[in-house]
């Protein structure tokens, strides 16, 4: 067993996020665990740029109103309790409105290779407001 003291927040990077967001690691898995998790906190406005995730990703919404899309599919509204499946290698981003703020619980996994996600262009302001 192993108990891990809570890490301390760590900004999302501009080159993959338009806004403020922060991240707070909660689960990094050691082989042949591959698992990641994270609480990931959106300002309003904030999203991150179009991403398609290796093995796919899990979101859950904790608190605030987020906004999800996939490539060639709405920008919808998410809720706290909702949760969101993205299937591996499909094109997406996810963020807050821009009224509110967002937290979700994001949870995806490493391939074999180690590797987590490919990033894209950031999401521009016409694709954000497209609702
Ligand atoms: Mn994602």
């Amino acid at each position: 067993m192993q108990i891990l003291k809570k890490q301390p927040t760590v900004k999302a990077p501009p080159e993959t996020f338009t806004g403020d967001a922060w991240f707070d690691v909660i689960a990094r898995g050691e082989e042949p665990s591959r698992i990641r998790v994270s609480v990931v906190r959106f300002a309003p406005g904030a999203r991150n740029a179009w991403h398609a995730h290796a093995v796919g990703q899990t979101v859950h919404v904790t608190d605030g109103i987020g906004l999800i899309q996939s490539r060639g599919g709405a920008v919808v509204e998410i809720h706290p309790g909702d949760t969101v499946q993205t299937p591996a290698g499909e094109w997406h981003w996810h963020g807050a409105t821009p009224g509110h703020f967002m937290t979700h619980l994001a949870m995806w996994e490493a391939n074999a290779e180690g590797q987590e996600a490919t990033w894209g262009d950031l999401v521009t302001d016409e694709e954000y407001g497209a609702r």
